[in-house]
């Protein structure tokens, strides 16, 4: 689905000029909301202490909508660099900008860094042998902090435990500012369509953040959305996006004792394992069950799939976590009931956030296309080359053959990630990494791995930082002269 953000402003978005020319454009909400920005704050005193309290809005007269009242928001940080989620993306941008000099404010909702590599409990970095720079560090840390199963596969099979801890370490090392529990909410442009700053929610209430420059990792594209930029989601019509999955840690059943089962034996291990649950009347929803070996006894367990939910619909993802987390309960029930070396199998969690494959895909200056993959791109701007394939998990319970068919008869070789994917077209001052960069629903299927995200992330964060330090747009810098630029 292709979306026209300015068309859509009109009906979704709200968007004030204010005296001085800056843009605020709120949550995305029907303009309707916003109305009351005449409206006087009223003053009441509160029944308990006497003081006086100050109420946010007023019941519009139909009693459908909150009328808002105009407010002062107050500026929590100002930095140089600013980078919105800390996930793998998150993580390669805010470290790259911190690294190159730059001071970073990182903004994440949740209450660690890692996006879904830690909440989202995902265990394998995939794509990412071939990767120099932070991503390559990133595994050393991991393997060098975890277990003998990380160090056996080089970092790529990791505890999210230790992953928390050891983003948490760098980031600080770095300098970086990080603001956990904080989710972007909204953001203020000037009169130039440049990004200026963004207004998050948390305890602390509604606060305002300035930087020169911004890249979005929130994985949905949620910064660039609030900025108005265009952006495409699905393959073509409403929610016809990847499935979302829960993952799980497991523990009670000895290694050696299902080997076959264990995702690292080989892809028959999959196959094994959907056999079991078949053959014993449990259907996962996932027809290729993921079970591996993390450390002594722990497990992750991937075998859940959440048709058509929106990643913009809160009322969906919740639905869908529940329904997910369930099913996990009742596939491990089924399996213990099966007694022998499962007797004793348990969940020691489920994530705390449901996997999302996918989000909007915003609209950059360059646009990575199923073609670019079938031709293996190479592009002077490359910032790394992708090497996983293209991986459409099935769009409805009857799977996704046509895609299939479609796509994968062309191909994939190797290609490029150019840079100017990862530069926002619409405004000015913002970048984009990881799943939420400028491609198509083929592509995105294949570049989304986090083995790519993190050097993504690495190369929006570096050009951040340059382009402060050189006081010109993203745009106006070839990646080429950013590399150049930064070893100055
Ligand atoms: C179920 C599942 C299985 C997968 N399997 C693999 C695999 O085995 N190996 C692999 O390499 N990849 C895998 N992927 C793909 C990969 O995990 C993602 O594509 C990758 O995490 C993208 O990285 P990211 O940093 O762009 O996004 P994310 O990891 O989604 O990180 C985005 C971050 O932004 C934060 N955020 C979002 N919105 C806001 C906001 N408004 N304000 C503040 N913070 C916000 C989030 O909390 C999160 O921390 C899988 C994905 C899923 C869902």
């Amino acid at each position: 689905m292709t979306h026209n953000q300015p068309k859509r402003q009109s009906r979704r978005q709200f968007i004030k000029v204010a005296a001085g020319g800056v843009i605020i454009s709120s949550s995305l909400a029907s303009p309707d909301t916003v109305l009351a920005e005449a409206n006087e704050q009223t003053r009441v005193a509160n029944p308990v202490s006497g003081d006086v309290l100050r109420t946010q809005g007023r019941l519009s007269d139909d009693g459908l909508k909150i009328v808002e009242s105009q407010r002062e928001i107050q500026v929590a940080g100002k930095t140089e660099v600013l980078v919105c989620g800390g996930g793998p993306a998150g993580i390669g941008a805010a470290l790259a900008a911190a690294r190159a000099g730059a001071s970073v404010q990182l903004i994440e909702v949740a209450g660690c860094l890692g996006g879904v590599w830690t909440a989202g409990l995902l265990t394998k970095i995939l794509d990412a042998e071939n990767k120099s720079g932070i991503m390559k560090e990133l595994l050393q840390r991991f393997a060098k902090q975890g277990s003998n199963v990380a160090r056996s596969t080089n970092g790529t099979v990791y505890d999210p435990e230790i992953a928390k801890l050891v983003l948490e370490e760098l980031c600080v090392d770095a300098g970086i500012k990080i603001r956990l529990h904080t989710r972007l909410v909204g953001t203020v442009l000037d009169k130039n369509r440049r990004v200026i700053a963004i207004l998050t929610e948390s305890k602390s209430g509604r606060e305002a953040w300035l930087a020169e420059r911004f890249v979005d990792c929130s994985g949905d594209g949620d910064l660039a959305a609030h900025a108005g930029c265009q952006f495409d989601v699905g393959v073509g019509t409403d929610c016809s996006c990847q499935p979302m999955s829960m993952l799980a840690l497991l523990t009670g059943v000895e290694p050696d004792a299902i080997k076959p089962y264990i995702r690292e034996t080989g892809s028959v291990a999959k196959r094994n394992l959907l056999q079991l649950m078949e053959e014993n009347g449990i259907k996962p929803s996932y027809r290729a069950p993921t079970l591996r070996h993390l450390h002594s006894g722990i497990y992750s367990l991937m075998t859940n799939h959440e048709y058509g939910v929106s990643a913009f619909d809160a009322d969906a993802i919740t639905e869908a976590t529940i329904n997910a987390r369930r099913e996990v309960h009742e596939i491990i029930n089924g399996l213990r009931l099966l007694g022998s070396v499962w007797k004793d199998l348990s969940v020691v969690a489920t994530a705390e956030q449901i996997g999302v494959r996918e989000g909007r895909r915003i609209r950059g200056r360059y646009l990575l296309t199923a073609d670019d993959l079938a031709n293996g791109l190479r592009h002077e701007e490359a910032v790394c080359r992708a090497n996983f394939p293209i991986d459409v998990h099935a769009l409805d319970e009857s799977g996704n053959k046509e895609i299939s068919r479609k796509f994968k008869a062309k191909g994939k070789q190797p290609y490029d990630i150019p840079y100017p994917s990862l530069v926002a077209a619409d405004v000015d001052g913002l970048l984009m990494a990881g799943r939420c960069i400028s491609g198509d629903f083929i592509a995105h299927s294949s570049y989304r791995v986090t083995g790519n995200s993190v050097p993504m992330g690495e190369a929006a964060g570096l050009a951040a930082a340059v382009s402060v330090k050189k006081s010109v747009m993203p745009h106006e810098l070839k990646w080429g002269e950013i590399k150049a630029l930064a070893r100055l």
